[in-house]
């Protein structure tokens, strides 16, 4: 059995970053970049005024004797306008936020720090002297043309997405999202909206899974339904699946008679490995079918939503173009300790918030991989050391944080 360390790491050299496509702006969040963004315009792409004022020529705005200097308006400037006449000495123009500098002005002063007669005003005075380039904001003081904005492997939020707007970047060139094939396997699976029935038990794997997916970053989570436990509705649904970026299986891949995901594996592609020191979890298989890659999960619905989270998010996040795959872990104080003695590496569900200057973990109670319920409070994964290690209550423990953002 190999150490969760190294299952992660013969896994992420098999995955790369999936090819690039240009995808429209308004459904590129959450993408990565899959180029540098360089500005092919100034932004702004002209000198505008920061305030709604009067913009002259900052030499008329000294006082002469001591009285303010009454200049001629000559019109005005809308944003969204160009002026058609230049200001000439002993003139000003009214101009709006954003608007363009008329040519001959070099300054703008606030409306607040003038006097006229209302918005025909055919005259201004200044009541304060300003300095050249006052209240002008040049173009290209944000982006110049050429130079790089955002470089390749950015994640694009809002604030990305305002950016590439200004600079007129309608299609983004991205990494595409991945598509994910999701099958359940055993006869005794049936679907959500079915009675139980005697020996059956409902797909709780592939739904979660499904979530866990989008969850996970952009990505197309497809469920493909339920093969039974003989070879041949296996062999089909894995026809059917390797035409996606990644493949999750759930079940079968134990050492029981009808775990016969490893034998399809073997049969149409390869396994690297089929069983991981952890706890829950032991039985995940990887490999790939067609050339796709396959993480084979466990069945038992605890031990394929921790075993999801340590080895399928991080290859999501590769193909998705992001170079930090790996949750980050906090030392935590595990307060009511885990008195569980087990020698595989146990990820303890638990619940770690922050009190009193340092993290605090709760465990979620039964943590047998069958009990669902330990899922429901978990928002960290409490990490016990391999060889039957237990923690005391109040003893120290590193938690990995599924909430936290990858680093
Ligand atoms: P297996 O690895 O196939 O032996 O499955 C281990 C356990 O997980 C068994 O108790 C299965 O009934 C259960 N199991 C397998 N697949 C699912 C599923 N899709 N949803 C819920 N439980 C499952
Ligand atoms: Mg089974």
């Amino acid at each position: 059995m190999i150490s969760v360390e190294e299952a992660l790491e013969r896994i992420l050299v098999q995955i790369t970053a999936l090819e690039e496509a240009q995808v429209p702006l308004s459904t590129s969040q959450g993408l990565v970049l899959a180029q540098d963004i360089l500005a092919h315009d100034d932004i702004p792409p002209f000198a505008n005024s920061a305030m709604d004022g009067f913009a002259l020529r900052s030499q008329d705005t000294h006082p002469q004797n001591g009285v303010h200097p009454r200049l001629r308006v000559t019109g005005g400037v809308a944003a969204g306008y160009v002026a058609d006449h230049s200001v000439e000495e002993g003139t000003a123009m009214r101009v709006m936020t954003g608007a363009p500098i008329p040519p001959g002005a070099d300054s703008v002063i606030q409306i607040e720090l003038t006097n006229y007669d209302g918005p025909e005003s055919t005259w201004v005075e200044v009541q304060q002297e300003v300095a050249p380039h006052n209240n002008i904001r040049p173009a290209g003081e944000d982006m110049r043309t050429g130079q790089v904005i955002m470089q390749r492997g950015t994640e694009i939020g809002p604030w990305e997405i305002g950016v590439l707007a200004t600079l007129g970047y309608a299609h983004v060139p991205v990494i595409r999202h991945p598509r994910v094939a999701i099958l359940g396997t055993g006869d005794e699976v049936i679907d959500v909206d079915e009675p139980l029935r005697p020996g059956k038990i409902r797909n709780s794997n592939s739904y979660l899974l499904e979530a866990a997916v989008q969850r996970a970053g952009v990505a197309e989570a497809h469920r493909l339904g339920v093969a039974q436990d003989i070879v041949e509705s296996l062999r089909e649904k894995f026809r059917q699946a390797a035409t996606y970026d990644l493949i999750l299986t759930s079940g079968g891949v134990s050492v029981g008679d009808f775990d016969l995901v490893k034998d399809i594996m073997t049969e149409q592609g390869n396994i690297n490995f089929w069983r991981i020191n952890m706890r829950p979890g032991k039985p995940v298989a990887f490999g790939h079918i067609g050339g796709v890659p396959l993480l084979g999960l466990p069945g038992n619905p605890v031990s394929t939503a921790v075993t999801f989270e340590l080895f399928g998010r991080p290859i999501l996040r590769k193909m998705q173009g992001h170079t930090r795959l790996l949750k980050p872990q906090v030392p935590v104080v595990v307060e009511d300790g885990v008195d569980e003695q087990v020698m595989r590496r146990h990820y303890v569900r638990a619940h770690v918030e922050w009190r009193n200057d340092h993290f605090v973990a709760h465990t979620t109670g039964n943590q047998g991989s069958n009990i669902m319920t330990s899922l429901l409070q978990a928002n960290a994964f409490v990490i016990v050391p391999e060889g039957g290690v237990t923690i005391q209550p109040g003893g120290i423990a590193k938690a990995m944080m599924l909430d936290w953002p990858e680093v």
